[in-house]
């Protein structure tokens, strides 16, 4: 069920899951952030993010979080 469903958002190809990459997303965003490689960091994520447009969405909020909470 859980595969059926992966097909069906269209999310194959990647090896995150929505579920993984959304325990990373708060890591990756805070990397990205910095400066750091974040892709190197957090492999796969990437992928995912361009393919999930759900986890898409979720990582460009957090990010505006994150940056405006700094600046
Ligand atoms: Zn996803």
């Amino acid at each position: 069920m859980d595969e059926r469903l992966r097909r069906l958002l269209g999310a194959s190809g990647p090896e995150l899951t929505c579920d993984e990459c959304f325990a990373e997303l708060d890591r990756y965003v805070e990397l990205e952030v910095s400066g750091t490689d974040a892709d190197a960091a957090v492999p796969g994520m990437r992928a995912h993010l361009e393919g999930c447009p759900a986890c898409g969405e979720e990582h460009e909020s957090l990010r505006a979080l994150v940056a405006g909470d700094d600046a």
